[in-house]
C-alpha cells in the first residue's frame, strides 16, 4: 500500500480531530470524580445526568489543562472563550446537547512539528476547545440497550488539525507526537484503550502536482469516526485512501460522508445519510457565563511548562554535538534525559557519556531484557567511567570488553580493569617493547611499509594492540610506531 499508482497519481489530505480526557480530579461541570470504569451510574450527580435545572460550574483546573495544551501546541489564548449547546439525539447524551465550545474556542492557530519517516512534518493546529464527554451505551449480549453516565461529563479538549497531513503514516505519527507532548506534560494520561485520546480522521484525495506548480484544491473528504489505536488509525486511512481512489479512478466521485470504521472487517461503512448531514444548532449556553482568562493566570500556566522533549533534543544536540537520533533516543523519556544530565553534572564529558549510555549501556540492557534503570551503573559511576576514560586509564575497547562485567560489580571501572590486568599502558618502555617485537615479528610488512605503503601503520597498531590485549594507549602507540618505524 502506498506505493505506485497511489503515489504518483494522488496525494492523500489527512485532518485530525483529537479527543483527549483531561486528568482533573473531577468532571467538567459537576464535582462527581473523573474516573474510569467503575459500577455503572455510580459517578452520577443531577449536573451530569442532565436534569432540568441542575446547574453546571466549570472546572478551573480543566480550563488551566485546555491552556496548557494550547501552549504546548503554539497555539494563540483567547482571553475570552464561549460554551454552546451543540444539539445531538443520543441515548447516552442525557441533555440531548453536548456542552462544547464554538466561537471564540478556548485556544487557536497553533502548529506542532515532528518527525515523519525520517522528514520533519509541520501541522497547523486550527483550534483546541473544551466539551464534555457522553456517557456509554451497553448492548452486548443483552436484548435491550444500557445506559451508564459514569464518564459522562468527563471533561474533553477537542484538538482540530488543519488538512496538512500527506499520508496515514503522518497521520499516526502525528498522533504519537501529541500523545507523547500531552502525556509529558500530565494533560492526560494518554490511556488509549480506555479511550483517553481518540480521533476521527478526515481524509480525501486530490491529483498529485509537480513540485513548485501550485496546489490542486482540496477533494471532498469521508470523515472515519472514533478511531481509538494507532493501528486503527493506519489501518482505516489506508483502506479508506484505497477505495477513494477507486472511486476517482473509475471515474466516480467521492461523496461526503462520516463512516465508521470496523475493526474487526478492516474496513470502513457509511452511515445512512441522514446522520451524516448534522444541524448542531449550535446556541451560546445560558447556563454558564463565558470563560475569562487573566493574563497573569496564563503567564503562570506558560511559566510552570516544564522543557519540552523536543527542546531538549536540540538543546542536547547543540551542546553534545549529538545527532537527532541520539538526541532522540536520550529524550525518549524524561528520566533517561535526567539520567544523562546527572551523570553530566557528576563531572562526566557530554559527548562521551552520550556515546557510553547509547553504545554500551542500552544495547547491553536490551539484551539483558532489562530497563536501563535496573542495572548497577549510577550515573556517578557513569561520570566515574567518562573521566577515566578522558584521563587515559583506560581505553574504550577495554571499557567495551568489561562493560558487562561491570554492570554485575559494584567496583569502578579503573579497578576492575587493573584487577583483569587491562589499565591502559601508557608507560613508554613497556609499550616500546610491544612495538620493537610487532616490527621484527613482521619483517616483510616492515619492509613494504619502509617502502611506502604506509597504510601499514594500522596493521602494526593491530598487532601491538593484541599483544596488549587492547590496552596500550592508542595514541602513544602510534607515535612509537612511526618513530620506529621511520627511523
Ligand atoms: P467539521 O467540523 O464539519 O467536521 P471542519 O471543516 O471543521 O469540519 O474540519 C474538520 C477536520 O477536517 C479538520 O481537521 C480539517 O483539517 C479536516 N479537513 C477539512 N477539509 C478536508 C479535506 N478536504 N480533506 C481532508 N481533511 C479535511
Ligand atoms: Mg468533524
Ligand atoms: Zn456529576
Amino acid at each position: 500500500m502506498g506505493s505506485g499508482p497511489l503515489e504518483s497519481r494522488w496525494e492523500t489530505v489527512i485532518g485530525l480531530e483529537v479527543h483527549t480526557q483531561l486528568l482533573t480530579r473531577a468532571k467538567l461541570f459537576c464535582s462527581c470524580p473523573n474516573l474510569f470504569g467503575g459500577e455503572p451510574n455510580t459517578r452520577v450527580c443531577p449536573v451530569c445526568a442532565g436534569m432540568p435545572g441542575a446547574l453546571p460550574v466549570i472546572n478551573a483546573q480543566a480550563v488551566r489543562l485546555a491552556v496548557r495544551a494550547g501552549l504546548a501546541l503554539g497555539c494563540r489564548i483567547n482571553r475570552t472563550s464561549l460554551f454552546s449547546r451543540k444539539s445531538y439525539f443520543y441515548p447516552d447524551l442525557p441533555n440531548g446537547f453536548q456542552t462544547s465550545q464554538w466561537e471564540p474556542p478556548i485556544c487557536e492557530g497553533g502548529r506542532v512539528e515532528f518527525i515523519s519517516g525520517g522528514r520533519p512534518v509541520s501541522v497547523g493546529i486550527t483550534r483546541i476547545h473544551l466539551e464534555n464527554d457522553a456517557g456509554k451505551c451497553l448492548h452486548e449480549g443483552l436484548d435491550a440497550s444500557l445506559v451508564d453516565l459514569n464518564r459522562a461529563g468527563t471533561p474533553l479538549v477537542e484538538i482540530v488539525s488543519e488538512p496538512d497531513l500527506r499520508s496515514p503514516d503522518e497521520a499516526v505519527d502525528f498522533m504519537r507526537h501529541l500523545r507523547r507532548l500531552l502525556v509529558y506534560l500530565d494533560v492526560t494520561d494518554g490511556n488509549m484503550e480506555e479511550g483517553s485520546m481518540r480521533c476521527d480522521v478526515n481524509i480525501s484525495l486530490r491529483p498529485r502536482v509537480k513540485e513548485g506548480e501550485g496546489d490542486e484544491p482540496y477533494g471532498t473528504r469521508a470523515e472515519l469516526k472514533n478511531l481509538n489505536s494507532f493501528n486503527s488509525i493506519l489501518d482505516a486511512a489506508r483502506h479508506e485512501q484505497e477505495r477513494q481512489r477507486e472511486i476517482l479512478e473509475a471515474g466516480g466521485k467521492v461523496e461526503q460522508e462520516t463512516r465508521h470504521y470496523d475493526p474487526e472487517a478492516r474496513i470502513t461503512r457509511g452511515m445512512r445519510s441522514k446522520e451524516n448531514a448534522p444541524d448542531y444548532r449550535y446556541f451560546p449556553c445560558p447556563d454558564l457565563p463565558p470563560v475569562f482568562l487573566e493574563e497573569q493566570e496564563v503567564e503562570k500556566i506558560r511559566s510552570g511548562l516544564p522543557e519540552f522533549p523536543e527542546q531538549r533534543r536540540l538543546r542536547f544536540e547543540a551542546d553534545f554535538g549529538l545527532n537527532a537520533e541520539e538526541s532522540g533516543i536520550l529524550t525518549s523519556s524524561a528520566a533517561l534525559a535526567d539520567y544523562f544530565e546527572a551523570a553530566l553534572k557528576a563531572g562526566g564529558g557530554g559527548k562521551r557519556t552520550a556515546t557510553l549510555i547509547l553504545a554500551e549501556l542500552l544495547p547491553e540492557c536490551a539484551r539483558r531484557g532489562l530497563s536501563w534503570s535496573a542495572v548497577n551503573f549510577s550515573p556517578e559511576r557513569l561520570a566515574h567511567t567518562v573521566r577515566m576514560l578522558d584521563a587515559g586509564k583506560v581505553s574504550l575497547r577495554v571499557v567495551r570488553e568489561i562493560f558487562a562485567e561491570l554492570l554485575d560489580s559494584d567496583l569502578p571501572v579503573d579497578i576492575l580493569a587493573e584487577q583483569k590486568g587491562l589499565l591502559q599502558l601508557s608507560d613508554s618502555s613497556v609499550l616500546e617493547e610491544a612495538v620493537r617485537a610487532a616490527v621484527e615479528g613482521n619483517p616483510a610488512e616492515a619492509a613494504a611499509y619502509r617502502g611506502g605503503k604506509t597504510r601499514l601503520l594500522a596493521f602494526f597498531v593491530g598487532q601491538v594492540m593484541k599483544a596488549t590485549r587492547g590496552a596500550g594507549n592508542p595514541g602513544l602507540i602510534n607515535k612509537l610506531l612511526r618513530q620506529y618505524l621511520e627511523e
